[in-house]
């Protein structure tokens, strides 16, 4: 029941009170300013005014009911701020209820048909389908959604189509794992298939709703999946268009070789730990021979000479054809001083192989590289095998072994160039399992090449009398990604892609892409540069086939009709039916009956991601190129690098114009998480909670993605319980910034209440230069994906220049004011210009925080969108009008409040004062400097805002003539004497003169002073009597 108060006529106890006309009245209406409760048979209508019935009743006394009836008046005529934003986010429910709001009202689609013009493309890389997300996921998809996000609210069609990536290996060893090994043999490969797409989808369907839930939007119902019949199909076509033009090729050649995985592997499946141990080994080879160059008159025997050569993979000697030389380098023969042994190595090397023999060597005669060549020496394993030194190239060096390497063709990829060039022959005596076959010998034949047969090399070795060292090496070596096991180099029959006839493409379209970092230009540069052919096949069978059949002869058969026809078969029944149908079924009529058998290999995944641009161009959800790809750093080897050369090979340019990389995720320590160290954060319990909701507080999406905006994702990113903790504190600080803003405009109709912007007072026209200089920071943030400088500028705007100085000052405004005084609808539309940007502002990083605003921001004027999204960008309104007072000069009197501020603080420890309305400030100005007229200025303006007590939220202000009477009449003193010339003051603080008003709480000598309302000030007197006659 509301009470309407009419200026009160006391006369022999009775009050009057108004309440509105047409309101029921009846007996169990009560006098508010009764305690005792007189019922309504008491009151009588003393007189009628217009629409106001005006009442009155009896008072129990008349001194203590009035001023328990003021008290009540004046509380009541406070403007304290009202809103539905609440306080607390509670994310777990309300972030859940605004998703099911945006999923109802299909918000994504309506503003995705609403911008039909303009287009903005982020194609997702497609993570894989095999377990649950890790908080490297969350950085990339949410980095991705603001990006999107952005780009809707501008105006952009951004549809966001995420993508997985289904096939591969980890997949398959699942469906293994998950049957007995009894059964292994009895699953057939459709079988293997049918349960490895089954877990696939099961997956993804995992991975999705973790995605929808950090509020990532896009078109969720319908992704892209790698192992759809569409996107095989697709892939076929890149495989066949390359083919056509002769990039990919069959060949017998050394590749990495991963024998825990039994399959072919490619750069971008490796990894290097530094920390690999191999046994390393000086070895000397007996020579049989000299060669034509070689010196004639030496009185040395050749059988007497050894050349020395160093090795990190003995298992590699049975495969030695060659010693190879730098032909530009200078050798030496030396003499064993004990032994009369005599060995051959590089002059730069024999220092260090002096230094491992720990054998004093005498130099006999220094040779040259090309002298060597054509000797011949004795094979270190197989007997009666003579093999020679030949020429190899600039790799050999004196950095490390002797100078003379061992060359075995079929285990290394330089060696394999030297062999070719020089005729040697190509032996790989190393099966799939990685096991030594009967070519080396039987006695390594069945043991394991980084097992046993290793030991028994160097065993063999050592009976001949030629292993002079061994000695444990660390070093980085290739390891097998998915099965975390070192790998080997292996001469098999693969498919490759040459890049030879179009690195030159791949190296332009480099330069046409804009790299962010930029540095990750030269970085992919260099990779390309220096990757030799892809191999593409793998021995095995989850995967999309390479569609070729072989004839009798195992020759390749295959042409544009072929690919053709297998292409549509598998587009129809997806690549399965390569496995089911048979041969006559996969070919065209005409390669019939002709016993062609068809390939078993797939192709590696990378190939089937690096496709993705051709499967989504295909339905033309895509047009090329897209405008952003963005991934982990090591995407340069994997994914931008794998689209980029099928898409350079087959339409001649990148499939991207920007590629923006994002760091690894490491904790809060720098060091990287992982299960056993205990140090994993799983990015749904930061959104939804732990089962120890305490230890595991539901921080909710939002806190997730400010945690993700405020990391400078370019480098190494840290998280970790303290970095969360941190992260919501500051959420809480912008989340009441807004709420206290929102809550403030609860009765404020921009039509009729704002104020124009040449009239605003210099406190508000300051406050719209520095919230414009934001926006067009933001803006242009946004555009570089600068997200932690928007983080960090957000936290500025809304803790330092908001809550901590403009609304700090404006509660006095806002609360104490009439409803429709200047001093307040001013501020009101200073926040409202702020709010309406603010909202869209943080909406890309706090879509739910936004939305819920936007929904509670009722004097909004867009109150057509029903949702933030749907409301357009900030206005690009040029928010600065005619002003006095130059920021400069803010930012001095801002240092003078934090001097003021510092005096007050002193005063409050000392127990001068309580509140900093208790007092009063004296300030001594230097009229010398440039700012002090302005200081003055201030003081004697009338709008109730720009004078210095509201400024500096105390009851009084004093400019004080001389330095001697600050000092006798204040205490707390700071000076401000630094050599700049443009303000010089000095400050102090002493009790505020007069009595508290119980209104605005500020100390007036003007209390006490008026007769109906003795406790207010006289500023305040004028408001409630302005109250009362409004009413
Ligand atoms: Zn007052």
């Amino acid at each position: 029941m509301a009470f309407l108060v009419d200026r009160p006529v006391l006369v022999n106890g009775i009050g009057f009170v108004v309440i509105p006309h047409g309101r029921q009245v009846s007996s169990l209406h009560y006098c508010r300013c009764s305690r005792n409760k007189l019922r309504l048979t008491n009151w009588r209508v003393e007189r009628r005014r217009k629409s106001l019935h005006i009442l009155c009743c009896a008072l129990r006394t008349k001194t203590e009911s009035d001023r328990e009836f003021w008290n009540e008046f004046y509380k009541n005529s406070i403007n304290l701020p009202k809103t539905r934003f609440e306080q607390r986010a509670n994310a777990a429910v309300k972030e859940l209820e605004i998703q099911k709001f945006w999923e109802e009202h299909s918000i994504y689609e309506k503003i995705l048909e609403a911008n039909p013009h303009k287009t903005f493309f982020l194609h997702d890389g497609p993570p894989y389908a095999n377990g649950a997300l890790h908080i490297g996921h969350a950085l990339n998809k949410i980095l991705k959604d603001i990006i999107c996000r952005y780009h809707l609210l501008r105006g952009f069609q951004a549809r966001f189509i995420p993508g997985w990536d289904c096939h591969g290996l980890p997949i398959e060893l699942k469906v293994w794992q998950s049957i007995p090994k009894s059964s292994h043999s009895q699953l057939s490969i459709i079988e293997l298939r049918r349960r490895a797409a089954e877990f696939a989808r099961k997956t993804v369907e995992e991975q999705k709703q973790s995605f929808k839930r950090f509020g990532v939007w896009g078109t969720w119902s319908r992704p892209y999946l790698t192992m759809s019949p569409e996107y095989e199909a697709a892939q076929i076509q890149v495989f066949g268009e390359m083919f056509m033009r002769g990039y990919i090729y069959r060949a017998r050649k050394p590749v990495h070789w991963s024998p825990s995985s039994r399959t072919a592997l490619a750069e971008a499946e490796l990894e290097y730990p530094e920390d690999h141990v191999s046994t390393a080994i000086y070895v000397s080879f007996k020579v049989v021979s000299v060669g034509p160059h070689f010196l004639k008159d030496l009185s040395i025997s050749p059988n007497n000479i050894e050349l020395v050569i160093w090795t990190t993979t003995p298992w590699t000697l049975p495969a030695n054809e060659a010693v190879a030389v730098n032909p530009d380098m200078t050798y030496i023969l030396v003499k064993v001083a004990s032994m009369n042994r005599f060995f051959i190595v590089a002059k730069d090397c024999m220092e260090r192989l002096r230094d491992k023999l720990h054998l004093e060597l005498q130099t006999i005669i220094e040779l040259t590289g090309d002298s060597l060549v054509g000797m011949k020496y004795g094979h270190p394993i197989l007997k009666n095998k003579v093999c020679p030194v030949v020429r190899g190239g600039s790799y050999i060096t004196s950095e490390s072994g002797t100078g003379l390497v061992h060359t075995a063709p079929g285990h290394g990829e330089e060696d394999f160039l030297v062999g070719k060039r020089e005729n040697l022959p190509v032996t790989c005596p190393v099966d799939e399992n990685g096991l030594f076959t009967k070519e080396a010998g039987e006695l390594l034949c069945g043991h394991s090449v980084l097992g046993q047969g290793n030991k028994l090399v160097l065993e063999l070795v050592d009976e001949m009398n030629m292993l002079l060292v061994k000695e444990s090496y660390r070093h980085k070596y290739p390891y097998d990604w998915r099965t975390k096991e070192p790998t080997i180099y292996r001469t098999t029959e693969q498919w490759f892609a040459s890049l030879e006839n179009f690195r030159e493409d791949v190296l332009k379209s480099i330069e046409e892409v804009e790299w962010i970092p930029e540095s990750k230009k030269n970085l992919i540069r260099s990779m390309v540069m220096e990757r030799s052919d892809w191999c593409i096949s793998r021995q095995r069978s989850w995967g999309v086939p390479i569609p070729v059949f072989y004839d009798l002869s195992h020759t390749p058969v295959l042409d544009r009709e072929i690919l053709e026809h297998v292409k549509n078969i598998i587009q129809e029944k997806g690549s399965d039916a390569w496995f089911y149908l048979s041969e006559d079924e996969l070919l065209p009529e005409k390669y019939r009956n002709r016993n062609l058998v068809k390939g078993m290999d797939t192709m590696d995944v990378w190939f089937d991601s690096g496709c993705s641009w051709a499967a989504l161009s295909s339905n033309s959800n895509l047009s090329l190129p897209a405008d952003l790809y963005l991934e982990g750093g090591d995407q340069h080897r994997g994914w931008f690098q794998s689209s980029l050369l099928t898409c350079v090979a087959t339409k001649g340019h990148a499939p991207y114009r920007k590629a923006l990389t994002h760091g690894f995720v490491l904790d809060e320590k720098g060091v990287k998480m992982s299960k056993s160290i205990g140090n994993v954060i799983d990015p749904i319990v930061v959104v939804s909670g732990g089962s120890n909701l305490k230890n595991n507080p539901a921080y909710g999406a939002d806190v997730l993605r400010l945690w993700v905006a405020s990391v400078d994702y370019r480098n190494e990113v840290f998280i970790g319980p303290n970095i969360i903790r941190q992260v919501a504190d500051i959420y809480r600080k912008i989340r009441n910034t807004l709420r206290f803003m929102v809550g403030n405009l609860y009765d404020f109709r921009k039509q009729e209440d704002a104020i124009s912007l040449a009239e605003l007072p210099e406190l508000d026209k300051y406050m719209l230069r520095i919230f414009g200089k934001f926006k067009e920071s933001v803006e242009n943030w946004y555009e570089r994906y600068e997200f932690t400088f928007i983080y960090q500028a957000l936290q500025r705007l809304c803790i330092t220049e908001l809550s901590n100085f403009y609304l700090d000052i404006s509660k006095d405004r806002l609360y104490v004011s009439a409803p429709d005084d200047f001093r307040r609808r001013s501020c009101q539309t200073v926040l409202h210009i702020l709010l309406e940007d603010l909202v869209r502002i943080l909406a890309p990083i706090l879509p739910h925080t936004a939305e819920d605003l936007w929904q509670c921001f009722e004097s909004r004027q867009d109150v057509n969108a029903a949702s933030v999204f749907q409301s357009g960008w900030i206005s690009t309104n040029h928010l600065s009008s005619s002003f006095y007072l130059e920021d400069a000069f803010w930012d001095k009197l801002r240092m003078l409040r934090d001097d003021v501020n510092k005096c007050l603080e002193k005063a409050r420890e000392e127990q001068l004062i309580g509140s900093s309305l208790q007092s009063r400030v004296g300030i001594y100005l230097d009229d010398d400097t440039k700012f002090s007229h302005s200081f003055r200025q201030l003081s004697n303006s009338s709008n109730q805002v720009d004078q210095l007590e509201y400024l500096l939220l105390v009851s009084q202000v004093e400019f004080v003539e001389s330095k001697e009477h600050l000092w006798r009449e204040y205490s707390y003193i700071r000076e401000n004497n630094n050599n700049n010339n443009d303000i010089r003051y000095s400050v102090g603080v002493s009790k505020a003169l007069g009595h508290k008003c119980i209104r605005c709480w500020n100390f007036s000598t003007t209390v006490l002073q008026n007769e109906t309302h003795p406790q207010l000030c006289h500023r305040c007197v004028s408001i409630v009597e302005k109250l009362v006659a409004s009413k």
